[in-house]
Formats: C-alpha cells, structure tokens, sequence
C-alpha cells in the first residue's frame, strides 16, 4: 500500500492530505502539509515514528504552532500534531499534563488549585510540548523552573524519561534534545493563595494585552533577548518600529512582534526579518538570534 494510504487507513478521520498549515499556525501562514495527522495516545506516536523511520519520511511535530514560521511551500512528508493529546492532572503539589495540552490551561489548573510558580506563564499561546522544546518564559518564570522529569519517545520510538537535573537548558534553549517527541510533562509547586494567584494571573493576562499585538495573527517575539537588552529597544532605537515587507510588519506596538497585517507569506515574514537584522547589526553591532523557528526552508 502507498505510503499515504497507509497513514489514511491508520488515522482515518485524524489525518488530512494537503493540509494548510495556515489554519494549525498562530501566523496564520504556511504552505500545505503532505500529509497531516493527530495521534491521540502513545502507541500511536510509537508506531508512526516506526512508520517514517522504516519509510525514510521526514516528520515534523506541531503542538499549537505558536512558535513557527512555516514555508509557503508547506512541509513534506508527515506533520504530526500533539494537539490529541491534552490531559492534564493535578495530584498534590504537582501537576502532570500530557505534551499537546495547552500550557495555559496547565497553569490556569495551577492557580486553581492554589499551586505557585507557573502563574507568570499565563497566556503563552503554545502547548506543555512546545514550551519543553525552547524552554518557554515570562516575567521571570520559566517552564523548566519547577519541571520535575518529562517523557518522551527518541527517534527509535523507545520511552525515555529525564529528570529536570539532566536535563541542560538556559534562556530560551535546551540541549540534547533534538529527534525527541515529547509526550508529558510533570512539576513540583509550592502551596499558595488561589486568590492572590488569581490577581497575578489576571495581571500577567493584562500586561501581555496592553503590550502586545494580541489582535493581530504573530508567533510572539521574533528574537531572542540579546545579552545587549531587549531585541525590541534596539529594533526601536533603529527606527524599525511599522517597517513592512508585502503584507508582514514590525509592530507599531511592539517592535519585538512581526505581525500578519491579513495575508502575509512566509516569504514577506523571512525578508522583514532579514532586513531587521541587517539595520540592526550596522546600527548597533549587535546580531539578533531567531526564537522563532522556520519550518520547511
Ligand atoms: C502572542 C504570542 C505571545 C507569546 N509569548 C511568549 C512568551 O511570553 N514566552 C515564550 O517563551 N514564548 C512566547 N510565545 C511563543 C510560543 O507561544 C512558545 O514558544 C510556545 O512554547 C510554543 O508552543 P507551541 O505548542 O505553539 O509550539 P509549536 O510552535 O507548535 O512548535 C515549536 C517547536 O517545538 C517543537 N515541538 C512542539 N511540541 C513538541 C513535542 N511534543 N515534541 C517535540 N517537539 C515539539 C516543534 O517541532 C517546533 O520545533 C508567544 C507566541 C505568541 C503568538
């Protein structure tokens, strides 16, 4: 049987051909995916990472996009999303969530059940998989911060499992992990005041609305923190605040944001970044590291 069929056969109605990849990217850009499929349990992301091994198929693993810029010519071979996978447990002070769950639910059951140390990352807009890929923060928080251990599947498809310790991971990176699916996650939290964590969270929410351009499709920050200060006051102090490629744009409301004015490609979203860097490095001597990461280039 092809290749295709055999995954249709598999999935049936969990796998679509010729998907936009627009449609699971928080840019809302991206080309098609070959072949697009949701496993929803262990065995199943076992078997298809036997399945593409044995076929030699390239595959990409998507939690909710949030993160990526996605070629206009898609991606080949199999996209497979973590999205099925979204359960979400809160046992004593810890709290286990499966890889495709939506990291702010996580730490919206946090706060609920009055555990600390997760409230700051409220309304990062990616999943418990996309967040132990890079390690995801804000105001001071970190997603590896209280991690426990996390599981996994290597290229092999065999269980893995590492305790945070070793685990090597800093600002936005984590190392040895490159060819791991992610499939749970569990951390240790501190007892709190659900009420006081309540504001926190409503305040977290609050600055990220009244920073950032939440009404326009982006993957967040473009850039990482340079060790110089923020990537978005140097991109400011360089003028670029507004600066449009196509239909891409520098937000005028947080230069640290390229936003999709409605129908931007790919290809707009590339040379906008390109053009930042450049003005940037003549400018200010400082060269800009991607946090987003390019998929099918
Ligand atoms: C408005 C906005 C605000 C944001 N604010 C922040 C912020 O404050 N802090 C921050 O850190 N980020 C922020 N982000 C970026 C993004 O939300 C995070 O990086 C998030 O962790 C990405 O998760 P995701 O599920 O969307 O990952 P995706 O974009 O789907 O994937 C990102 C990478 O992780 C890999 N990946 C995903 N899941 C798995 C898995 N289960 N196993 C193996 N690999 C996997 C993918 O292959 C890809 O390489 C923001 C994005 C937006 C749009």
């Amino acid at each position: 049987m092809p290749w295709r069929a055999e995954l249709t056969d598999r999935f049936k109605d969990r796998c679509l051909l010729g998907e936009p990849l627009s449609r699971h990217t928080s840019f809302k850009i991206g080309g098609q995916a070959e072949i697009m499929v949701w496993p929803d349990r262990e065995e199943e992301w076992s078997w298809l990472l036997g399945f593409v091994r044995q076929k030699g198929l390239p595959l990409t693993v998507l939690g909710l996009g949030s993160n990526v810029i996605v070629s206009d010519a898609g991606l080949a071979g199999v996209v497979a999303s973590t999205c099925r996978m979204c359960r979400c447990e809160v046992s004593g002070h810890g709290i286990s969530a499966q890889s495709g769950a939506a990291l702010d639910a996580v730490v919206a059951r946090c706060v609920e059940a009055g555990l600390s140390g997760m409230e700051k990352l409220s309304g990062i807009p990616g999943t418990v998989g996309g967040a132990l890929w890079i390690n995801a923060g804000a105001f001071g928080q970190e997603a590896y911060d209280r991690l426990v251990s996390f599981t996994a599947l290597d290229p092999e498809a065999r269980l893995v499992r590492r305790a945070k310790g070793e685990v090597a991971f800093g600002y936005r990176k984590v190392e040895g992990i490159s060819g791991l699916v992610f499939l749970a996650a569990e951390w240790a939290l501190t007892p709190g005041d659900p009420a006081a964590l309540r504001e926190i969270r409503a305040a977290t929410l609050q600055a990220r609305a009244d920073k950032q351009p939440l009404e326009l499709p982006s993957a967040g920050s473009v850039f990482k923190r340079p060790p110089e200060g923020y990537a978005s006051r140097l991109i400011d102090a360089c003028g670029l605040k507004g600066l449009t490629v196509g239909r891409a744009q520098v937000s005028p409301k947080h230069a640290g944001f390229i936003v999709n004015l409605g129908g931007a490609t790919a290809r707009d979203v590339m040379e906008l970044i390109g053009r930042v860097r450049e003005a940037v490095l003549a400018k200010t001597g400082v060269r800009l590291e991607l946090e987003q990461i390019p998929l099918g280039f």
